[in-house]
């Protein structure tokens, strides 16, 4: 949706991939759109339904069901948050009435919250040429990225004249003469705004399994083992609802994202109909992009690893894209991290104008292959002058943290 707003010619509709039509025709579903799943009652294996449109109520039952309720974004209980112009962004009628904000020739837009659905935001707005704040609580944007990765984030927010109020609470928004939204109220200012984008998290829709008895995880998202199945042996969960299993960490965590969900709902869907497909994890990949600026992490960082009781050590690398002399290229800024005492690879940070997500991928197959700092140093990874200099950036960094490692001991 962000990458659609950015492109007042495009269409919102762009961006549905299998229709309602083609569900039903193509597919084979029976596909009931505008109704509600009241409740589960697990031991007779019967949903209550709202059909929306009518207002009517009636039961299904199932031999197996898949529960894939996602997560809502959290909006603050401060004044003002429910005031038109206020908006979050989660689904498509969200990504149409910030468009249709946007057409209307909105100047100046706040976001509350630098994480990464607040960062591409922020590139988004710019490019259509509105002023941009971004407000965030904690000192700095992009909380829980490395120190390094926020800096040259920040740099790039500079460069493009977005505004960064951080360490700033948001205390209220407030209403102009037509009712709609007209400032953001912090500790530190009154920011006028004509749309506010409210970006601070999201939470898992759990409360249908959880009324149902359904255990939850630690996460408080849905429980599952890695065949997708919840603590009753008829229902499956997948996607934002739902815990995955983290190959670093070796247990149940909560990455609600997109590519862990399609393949949570692959393995879900397989097991119902009576497969015994498992899914193998996740390691914590994602990517964004800002403005030229390519940022992308996978693993652990080092706070999360000394959290979990590993002995983080790491290093931050700065190397040419491509190979000394060939035209082109750009520095790739690499931070990897592995636990000193057993030199195994725990995580990276990347940030780049060209080269660096993809390279968080390389990082993201050898975690899940649970490989050392010493393993990543000698992976064979291509050298030809416009992909890579001879020591890829990778390389590089595993050649330092190796150093590191070898002298903490
Ligand atoms: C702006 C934005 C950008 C994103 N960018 C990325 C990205 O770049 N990369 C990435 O990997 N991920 C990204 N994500 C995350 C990704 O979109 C989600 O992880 C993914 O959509 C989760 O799919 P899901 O099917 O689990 O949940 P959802 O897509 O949330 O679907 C859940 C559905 O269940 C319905 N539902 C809930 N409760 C009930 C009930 N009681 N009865 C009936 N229906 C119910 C909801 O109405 C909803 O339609 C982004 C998300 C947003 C919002």
């Amino acid at each position: 949706m962000p990458y659609n707003i950015e492109d007042p010619r495009r269409d919102m509709d762009d961006l549905v991939v299998v229709d309602p039509d083609q569900a039903r025709h193509e597919r084979g579903l029976e596909l009931y759109l505008r109704h509600r799943i009241n409740s589960i009652d697990l031991e007779q294996r019967v949903l209550s339904v709202t059909d929306l449109e009518a207002d009517q109520e009636s039961t299904v039952s199932y031999d197996a069901l898949i529960l894939a309720t996602g997560a809502r974004p959290e909006r603050p209980n401060l004044p003002g948050f429910e005031l038109p112009g206020v908006e979050v962004l989660r689904v498509m009628d969200d990504g149409v009435r910030i468009k249709q904000a946007l057409d209307a020739r909105v100047r100046n837009v706040v976001i509350v919250g630098a994480g990464a659905l607040g960062m591409e935001m922020a590139h988004v707005l710019t490019s259509r040429e509105i002023e941009v704040t971004v407000l965030e609580r904690l000192p700095r944007v992009l909380p829980g990225w490395h120190g390094d990765t926020v800096t040259r984030v920040e740099k790039v927010l500079e460069r493009e004249g977005v505004r960064a109020l951080c360490a700033a609470s948001v205390q209220a928004i407030e209403a102009g003469p037509d009712g709609r939204v007209c400032a953001v109220v912090t500790d530190q200012e009154r920011l006028a705004a004509e749309l506010v984008v409210v970006a601070v998290g999201i939470r898992a829709n759990v409360a249908l399994a959880a009324s149902a008895g359904l255990r939850l995880g630690d996460s408080g998202a849905i429980w599952v083992n890695q065949h997708q199945l919840t603590s009753n042996d008829a229902v499956w969960a997948a996607g934002d609802c739902a815990e995955v299993y983290h190959r670093v960490l070796r247990r149940n965590t909560w990455k609600p994202l997109a590519t862990t969900a399609n393949k949570q709902g692959r393995v879900a869907g397989a097991n119902a109909a009576g497969a015994m497909e498992r899914f193998a994890g996740v390691v914590g990949t994602a990517a964004m992009k800002m403005f030229d600026l390519e940022v992308a992490r996978t693993g652990l960082s080092t706070r999360t690893a000394r959290d979990e009781g590993f002995e983080p050590v790491e290093t931050t690398v700065r190397q040419r894209s491509r190979a000394h002399g060939y035209p082109g290229g750009s520095t790739v800024q690499v931070t990897l991290v592995a636990d000193g005492p057993t030199g195994l690879l725990l995580g990276a940070e990347l940030t780049g104008e060209e080269g660096a997500a993809l390279r968080a991928n390389t990082v993201a197959a050898a975690l899940a292959a649970h490989m050392s700092v010493t393993d990543l140093q000698q992976l064979d990874l291509a050298y030809a002058p416009p992909f890579a200099p001879v020591w890829d950036p990778l390389l590089v960094a595993a050649n330092q943290l190796s150093k590191k490692i070898g002298r903490s001991r």
